[in-house]
């Protein structure tokens, strides 16, 4: 009897086995996908991962049918699955659903999906008709249909199609765009519809890639340094499997990767490359594109279910694409000669995922994965992270510096303002000291754009009682509320409840309620006040919700249509504006003072890379740094932008304290409603650790915010010294874990984040 091991989309500690019935035998094979019966009554699609050969005591149930002819899923595929279940110590099947997309794991039937669009009503189209569409609105008093009319216009860009001073080319609106955007509900869409003034139609999704050739003599002619750098890592890959590419903001890293691509189709070999964040892909896709046309394939979590599949199954096939650019997910695509992987902005945090499980570092996965391929792999970054560094110092590493930006870029001039004197002196405009307001005139007069960094999105992150000091606070979690003005609400940004803002204080009764602190909201509203010329956006999680919309921020920002972007981490990671003189950085505190232990490493990087973004051809662009603590040795570090100085200071107090990369960590953390379960579990769980693992285990502590959605909290870490034997370690944690969970506290939640971030 033939019996297989398949896993299932669930959090099942490991894999199952089933028996093959004789004739279904000959159609299964590692890779393809079955159903099972399990429980009851409940059918699931598997994936067939191996083939058992012990006979169990038990009897095993048949397979009920073979679903694919050919396997959806290679055997290196698999391997690499393998890996990652087992480092990060989650189950397979969570890697499995990370993994594959839900078309392929039978949770949803794929076909091709259509979205549904709006669009102007063709009697509307000339700059006459609109204006008398606009002025039928406004007399019909219909305030929310001409809220959502002009809304529309704006996002589609008809509002400027007819003036000659903005670029401006009209582009499609989704339904889901526009509600979203114009806070009104579909019912005012079908009154602007009914009334004849706009149209709804249904687009297909997808249909993943123009079919143009690639034109590889679009390729750019590497400038000096940059062409000594490409070679340096060709040479530098002859002896090592990963190199990291230490460019300045600004140096033409991309050139170089683009002629390392190059390089790599030619020797007949696929490349993935990396980017942390969807945002990037946009700028990069029509980069990439111009040179390799439709070798290029593009692959993230904002694309729909059908378009992933489409692209898995095209890899799968004789005619896969042969450059796959994509955000952390594209590392568990299938590849057929993968010859190059390229990690850029390495440093990045959102190459991690927390939640849910698998809690994976994306550059880990794409290193094993060149590994598991014999392919090389290169690292690109201004501020690499430390353990890349350390590991590039060391010589595990190949390293390539480059030190020149490109076209005689110079590095910005960073000017820090201390901001607690300013306020004792009253001297501060809002979150602006005199001395920003200065420079974004200057700016903005000579036609430059600016950009304003503020790591806190909403209005306000606080809002508090002045009369007794109550402040709202999230029913589920351990958190205060943040303000959220355009729509009055307040939000909780660890479980995303939403909570209408209080008239009077339902403590005293007191109606003198205060906001503190600026979001980005605050800040996108204070520069319009400010400079009513000024043509503002915002880039945060509450504005590029939907698909197009980091798209529409962005291009609209390097067109010059808007001259203002206000936003949070997103606009760190390496966009290329060209027109930009003044970078304003609000508050850098916010940052320092996270209560972890690589504040200070992120706070220097995000400060570096935001900084990187000023600079314009034949002029030095200014970053105004603004700090309460301006005499802290980093805010001098990234003023002179001195990354050695900050590293050597960084990696001895990282030494000092048992951090990585001298130490590894895992923290284990437990969760329950009831606080003192969480806590007996807790403290039990900590205990048999320290009886295998010694000192090496610290806590249990509540984490800073220690309950989210009505769950508690708790935190046990372990550091690990280099060296130590990992697999092991990794069995003695899940024996503790089989132990603890068994009796009492089996309804405790427990995971482990290896590698934390
Ligand atoms: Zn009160
Ligand atoms: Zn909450």
């Amino acid at each position: 009897m033939k019996m297989i091991n398949v896993i299932l989309p669930l959090a099942l500690p490991g894999t199952l086995t089933y028996s093959v019935p004789d004739t279904l035998c000959r159609a299964v094979t590692i890779g393809v996908r079955v159903l099972v019966p399990l429980g009851r009554s409940k059918t699931y699609v598997a994936l067939v991962v191996g083939e058992c050969r012990e006979e169990p005591g038990f009897k095993l149930r048949d397979i009920t049918a073979v679903l694919d002819s050919s396997p959806v899923a290679t055997r290196l595929q698999l391997r690499l699955w393998e890996w990652v279940a087992d480092y990060y110590m989650s189950s397979p099947g969570d890697v499995y659903v990370a993994a594959m997309p839900s078309g392929l794991k039978g949770e949803d039937n794929y076909r091709p999906k259509t979205e549904r669009c709006v669009a102007l009503a063709e009697a509307l189209g000339s700059e006459a008709s609109l204006h008398a569409a606009l002025n039928i609105l406004t007399a019909s008093r219909a305030r929310q249909q001409k809220a959502m009319f002009e809304c529309f216009l704006r996002l589609s860009r008809w509002d400027t199609a007819f003036d000659d001073s903005l670029p401006s080319a009209v582009t499609g609106v989704t339904v889901e765009e526009l509600t979203n955007e114009s806070h009104c509900p579909t019912t005012i869409l079908n009154a602007l519809v009914r009334r004849g003034f706009l149209r709804i139609y249904e687009r297909e999704v997808g249909r993943l890639n123009s079919r143009q050739p690639p034109h590889p003599e679009n390729l750019k002619t590497l400038s000096e340094a940059q062409q000594r750098a490409h070679d340096d890592v060709v040479r530098s890959f002859a002896g090592k499997d990963v190199v990291l590419l230490h460019g300045v903001t600004s140096s033409g890293k991309t050139e170089i990767y683009m002629h390392l691509i190059a390089r790599t189709l030619s020797e007949g070999k696929q490349v993935l490359y990396l980017l942390p964040e969807i945002a990037l892909t946009v700028q990069m896709t029509r980069r990439l594109q111009r040179v390799f046309g439709s070798r290029l394939g593009i692959y993230h979590s904002k694309y729909s279910d059908a378009e992933r599949v489409e692209i898995w199954q095209k890899q799968l096939s004789d005619e896969p694409y042969d450059v796959i650019l994509g955000a952390r997910s594209a590392v568990f695509l299938p590849f057929r000669n993968l010859g190059l992987v390229i990690v850029d902005e390495e440093h990045e945090t959102s190459f991690k995922q927390q939640e849910p499980a698998p809690r994976y570092h994306a550059r880990s996965v794409a290193i094993m994965l060149a590994h598991m391929c014999g392919a090389k792999v290169l690292l690109g970054t201004a501020t690499p992270s430390a353990e890349t560094y350390y590991n590039a110092r060391s010589g595990k590493y190949g390293l390539v510096s480059l030190t020149t930006r490109h076209e005689g870029l110079e590095l910005p001039e960073i000017e820090v303002v201390d901001i607690k004197d300013l306020h004792r002196r009253r001297m501060m405009n809002g979150p602006f000291s005199p001395r920003l307001l200065e420079a974004m005139r200057d700016a903005l007069c000579d036609g430059h754009q600016v950009i304003l960094f503020q790591n806190r999105r909403g209005f306000a992150p606080m809002i508090e009682c002045q009369d007794c000091g109550w402040v709202p606070k999230c029913r589920n979690c351990d958190v205060s509320l943040t303000l959220h003005k355009t729509m009055n609400y307040l939000s909780c940004h660890y479980c995303g409840g939403a909570y209408t803002v209080p008239v009077a204080c339902p403590a005293c009764g007191s109606r003198a309620l205060r906001s503190y602190g600026y979001g980005t909201e605050n800040i996108e509203d204070r520069v319009r006040e400010m400079f009513p010329e000024s043509r503002v956006a915002r880039m945060d999680l509450d504005t590029t919700r939907t698909r197009n919309a980091y798209d529409r921020i962005i291009s609209d920002f390097s067109s010059g249509r808007t001259n203002v972007l206000v936003g949070t981490q997103m606009i760190s990671k390496g966009l290329d504006f060209d027109n930009v003189s003044v970078v304003g950085i609000l508050n850098a505190d916010t940052m320092l003072n996270y209560p972890d232990f690589r504040a200070y490493e992120h706070a220097f990087m995000m400060m570096a890379q935001v900084s990187g973004r000023a600079g314009r051809k034949r002029k030095r662009g200014l970053v105004v740094l603004q700090t309460k603590n301006p005499g802290l040795p980093v805010i001098g570090q990234v003023a002179h932008n001195d990354y050695e100085k900050f590293y050597s200071e960084l990696l001895g107090e990282r030494r000092a304290f048992c951090y990585p990369p001298y130490f590894r960590l895992i923290y284990v953390f437990l969760r329950h409603g009831k606080e003192p379960v969480v806590e007996g579990a807790a403290s039990e769980f900590a205990a048999s650790l320290r009886r295998v693992f010694a000192s090496r285990v610290l806590g249990p502590d509540k984490p800073s915010v220690a309950k989210v959605n009505l769950k508690h909290i708790r935190k046990i870490v372990i550091k690990l010294e280099n060296g130590i034997d990992l697999a092991a370690v990794r069995a003695e944690l899940r024996a503790v874990y089989e132990h603890i969970t068994k009796n009492i506290y089996k309804t405790v939640e427990v995971f482990f984040d290896v590698d934390p971030l």
